[in-house]
């Protein structure tokens, strides 16, 4: 069994944000790519209940090609959502939109590592202009 130090969530998260700062930017790594926007809105775990809902243009010279965005949930450990893939795909095949949605893959709180995952729902559309 794996212990989980009490810091677990803010490790994890200084981890995360490390990795992200150490990416290129958008700009560096999709030439191509002029413009982006994302609109973002996060559920809770049933995809019913909307917690939030985000819509911006982004910096392409400021945001890092690790492109994630944290879970809602304030307890979430190991999670959030990382939509670098879906991103890198879409600007490689040249598409105008990509939409989807993702599952957080942490644990719901630091009582139930290794049983209940967090599973908060962000569901994305990306746009883009070449
Ligand atoms: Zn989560």
């Amino acid at each position: 069994m794996r212990h989980q130090k009490l810091g677990a969530r803010a490790e994890y998260r200084q981890a995360e944000e490390q990795r992200t700062r150490d990416s290129a930017s958008l700009a560096e790594k999709f030439g191509k790519l002029k413009t982006l926007t994302v609109d973002l809105a996060f559920y809770n775990p049933e995809g019913v209940t909307r917690n939030s809902q985000i819509k911006y243009t982004v910096n392409l010279a400021n945001a890092k090609s690790v492109f994630r965005f944290s879970c809602q949930n304030s307890e979430c450990i190991g999670g959030d959502f990382d939509l670098s893939e879906e991103l890198a795909k879409a600007v490689a095949a040249r598409r105008k939109t990509a939409s989807g949605e993702l599952c957080c893959q942490g644990w719901r709180n630091k009582t139930t590592i290794d049983t209940v995952r967090c599973h908060n729902i962000l569901r994305y559309k990306l746009s883009f202009g070449y």
